[in-house]
């Protein structure tokens, strides 16, 4: 309920926003101390992550934007870096075919082949080639995005925390943790991630809540050279879903979604007892409920009568026989919407904007289609001898990613309520809800290549 009125406020906020600059980000002159001089910068991106970074790298390799300052800041002193011979971090994103795209647009996408050996998955149907995903490692997007960056002679700024930023006429002023530079910029681009200062320097009003649960990481060993390790598995479970992305014929990645309460427990075991646990949530029969296997098996032989049952081939999970040391790590999971994306030179993309349930693997998917939709809206700008930096320009990507990022955000909500509960009504008609989309061939398609864009 509470969370029916947080979104129907949300959307009458969206509904009616005026863009108007919030009192703290106005011109402020209480800054007796501000050096007057101040770098002139065309486009500031704040926050190295990967959608920033993306987002740096696709104004810095455009032709249109060649005679354009584009300034990348990172709060933190160093980024990823990644050697061919380093083991597998615990962060890895099945990369959908827009955010492949988006790579091949920007010249990285070679680059990350290079160094790691992609895993490319079918999340749909085989001739389809939209619907293949391709897990790649976080620290081996960011060093390729970064390396290129470095080509057209951008390197993001470390140590370089955006502290405060006030409206001048025709810019924004931005005043940096070190207080050594002030920078003066035509836009700036918010990409500092789900806690994001400048959204709250900016006062713009989020939906969000917190859904008791953490996101485990880790990165896993196989009990066998497995070298059609090429299955994503994902199983759902009362507690949250639990999946396994395939990294290579030896290793996969977890992300193990568990309640609040389980975290710390299970952040405690033994590598042995962790290993323990994730075998068993992968394949106990603890959580199956006998009367409904009878009612959906019954519904099911009905279905056979009328659509043709698809063949199905029988695969298991992998068995995971240690994790790497080092490897587990735990995030608390949230639901967030900006009720703004945009404010007069000023764009929120990726997590700053929005954060999604991690079951789906769609939050830097969703982030890098930030990245596409406002880099067109800017460069059609330029190309039309229009000033980019217009509020016109900025609500039309709001237009766009506001109404898309809030429908994924919330059907992706209602998966995760309809699985975390053991409520037997509830559990019979998703199973026979899951069982139906199972056998009947369109629905299947129409659901996986739901799952595979992230628009
Ligand atoms: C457990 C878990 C599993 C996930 N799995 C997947 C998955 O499989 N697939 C998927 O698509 N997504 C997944 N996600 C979501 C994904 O991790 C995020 O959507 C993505 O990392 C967001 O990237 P970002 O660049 O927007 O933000 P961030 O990665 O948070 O980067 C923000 C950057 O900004 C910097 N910064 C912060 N404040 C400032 C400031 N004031 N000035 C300058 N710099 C600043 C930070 O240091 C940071 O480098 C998962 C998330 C979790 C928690």
């Amino acid at each position: 309920m509470r969370q029916l009125l947080l979104l129907r406020r949300s959307l009458i906020s969206v509904r009616f926003s005026s863009y108007s600059v919030s009192p703290q980000a106005t011109i402020s002159h209480d800054e007796p101390n501000s050096p007057a001089f101040a770098e002139n910068v065309d486009i500031t991106i704040a926050g190295g992550g990967l959608v920033g970074s993306a987002m740096a790298l696709a104004f810095a390799s455009s032709p249109v934007f060649k005679n354009h300052k584009i300034v990348l800041l990172e709060s933190q002193s160093k980024l990823p870096q990644v050697s061919k011979n380093k083991p597998y971090s615990n962060r890895v994103f099945a990369l959908n075919a827009q955010s492949i795209s988006l790579f091949e647009k920007l010249g990285a996408w070679d680059l990350m082949k290079s160094i790691q050996s992609v895993i490319a998955f079918d999340q749909g149907h085989q001739s389809e080639n939209n619907s293949l995903a391709y897990i790649v490692e976080n620290d081996v997007i960011q060093s390729c995005l970064l390396e290129r960056l470095k080509q057209f002679h951008v390197e993001p700024r470390l140590n370089s925390k955006v502290k405060h930023f006030e409206y001048e006429e025709n810019s924004i002023r931005i005043k940096l943790q070190d207080e050594k530079i002030n920078l003066r910029t035509r836009l700036l681009i918010a990409a500092d991630g789900y806690q994001s200062s400048i959204r709250e320097m900016a006062r713009i009003s989020t939906m969000q809540w917190d859904y008791n649960q953490f996101g485990i990481v880790a990165t896993l060993q196989l009990a066998d050279n497995m070298p059609d390790n090429v299955v994503a598995w994902q199983r759902f479970l009362p507690t949250g879903p639990i999946a396994c992305l395939p990294l290579s014929n030896t290793h996969s990645s977890l992300v193990w979604t568990v309640p609040k309460s389980m975290h710390k427990e299970i952040m405690k075991l033994s590598d042995e007892q962790f290993v323990d646990a994730i075998n068993k949530a992968f394949t106990s029969d603890t959580y199956k409920h006998s009367g409904v296997i009878s009612i959906t098996e019954r519904i099911r032989s009905y279905w056979q009568q009328v659509i043709p049952a698809s063949p199905t081939v029988l695969q298991y999970p992998p068995v995971i026989i240690n994790v790497e040391p080092r490897s587990r790590a735990a995030f608390p999971l949230t639901l967030l919407n900006a009720n703004q994306y945009v404010r007069p030179r000023l764009v929120l993309i990726g997590d700053s904007a929005h954060r999604i349930h991690p079951m789906a693997g769609q939050g830097v998917n969703m982030g890098f289609c930030d990245v596409l939709c406002l880099f067109n809206i800017l460069e059609q700008a330029v190309r039309d001898g229009a000033d980019f930096s217009s509020l016109i320009y900025l609500v039309d990507y709001e237009r766009q990613r506001q109404l898309q990022c809030l429908t994924r955000l919330l059907s992706i909500d209602s998966l995760n309520r309809l699985y975390s509960t053991n409520f037997s009504p509830v559990v019979a008609l998703r199973s026979i809800g899951l069982s139906f989309v199972n056998e009947f061939s369109p629905l299947k398609k129409f659901f996986e290549k739901q799952a595979a864009s992230s628009t």
